[in-house]
């Protein structure tokens, strides 16, 4: 028996060693994959679903775009961000991650042909560790100067439930980095636990229909039900409405018709590379 107890005692105490190893390697692992250029920015198209109806699925209808992380891991390929954003938000590696990709994405969305309706936008994701950093705005404005692109043309996207935090920062950070003219989204609406009391208390210009209500959308009466509830009560605080995971022609037509102005998803374009998704703002207008 006090075999067994020392076995497991020690068993365990290794198992710790190499946890607290292993922990201390990734972190080590991925700072120098910030520096070395293996994390690097992809661009997913955000659409004018009005717009499509009338121009097409070409550059025209393009009014914006998400950057979407991914690492370029020299051995285990392109890992994908779920699998070390977590990781991140829960160390201050986050906020080294995050300047990086806010960098990169003012630095693209610079060089950005203007589209028919305007300068195009660029969407970027921010963890809620980021933004209860005080120094979160200040480092907003840096990178839109360095870039030289216009406060308007920057979307800071946060999720619902990254909003579920006492700490005022957070809140403080979003109006700060609306002073300065940039706008604020909430991401995947509608999966979060408090959706219409957050909406109410928080600064945003944005609402994005999280995808798991867009892909029934077709499949029976409810879905629409609650997508087009959504878009109307969006819609009816004033804020640009964009659903997320359209990956057919029979959900861009329903959002089409529920009114929702902004769709994103593979139907439209996946995500791609800096100079291929400069590359199709270049391309054909129409089609
Ligand atoms: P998200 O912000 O909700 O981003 C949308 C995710 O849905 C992306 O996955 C995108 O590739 C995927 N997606 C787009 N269209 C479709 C579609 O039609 N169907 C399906 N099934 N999926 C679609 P991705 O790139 O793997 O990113 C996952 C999550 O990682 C993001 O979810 C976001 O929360 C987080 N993330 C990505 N980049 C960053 C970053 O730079 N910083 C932070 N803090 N989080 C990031
Ligand atoms: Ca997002
Ligand atoms: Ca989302
Ligand atoms: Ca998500």
């Amino acid at each position: 028996r006090a075999d067994v107890a020392l076995y497991a005692a020690k068993r365990s105490g290794r198992n710790r060693a190499n946890q607290h190893e292993g922990e201390a390697g990734r972190g080590r692992e991925l700072a120098r994959a910030i520096s070395s250029g293996e994390l690097v920015v992809h661009f997913q198209p955000v659409v004018d679903l009005q717009a499509v109806g009338a121009v097409g699925m070409g550059r025209d209808a393009i009014t914006a775009a998400e950057a979407l992380v991914r690492w370029e891991h020299p051995t285990r390929g392109t890992v994908p961000p779920l699998q070390f954003i977590l990781y991140a938000e829960s160390r201050a590696i986050i906020l080294d991650l995050g300047q990086h990709v806010l960098r990169a994405a003012c630095a693209a969305a610079a060089t950005w042909p203007v589209g028919p309706a305007g300068r195009r936008s660029v969407a970027v994701n921010v963890s809620a560790r980021e933004l209860c950093d005080r120094g979160y705005a200040r480092r907003v404005a840096e990178a839109l100067d360095e870039a030289g692109l216009p406060p308007t043309a920057l979307v800071i996207e946060v999720t619902e439930s990254s909003t579920e935090t006492d700490d005022p920062q957070l809140t403080r950070s979003l109006h700060e980095v609306r002073e300065l003219g940039a706008h604020v989204a909430v991401d995947d609406f509608g999966t979060g636990y408090s959706s219409l009391s957050r909406l109410a208390s928080l600064p945003v210009d944005v609402l994005k229909i999280d995808r798991s209500f867009v892909q029934p959308l077709g499949s029976g009466p409810r879905s629409t039900t609650i997508v087009s509830a959504i878009t109307g009560l969006g819609t009816a605080l004033g804020l640009t409405v964009v659903a997320e995971g359209i990956e057919t022609a029979a959900q861009a037509d329903v959002l089409r018709g529920l009114g929702c102005a902004r769709g994103q998803g593979y139907f439209f374009g996946r995500p791609v590379p800096a100079d291929a998704f400069a590359a199709s703002l270049h391309g054909p207008g129409a089609g």
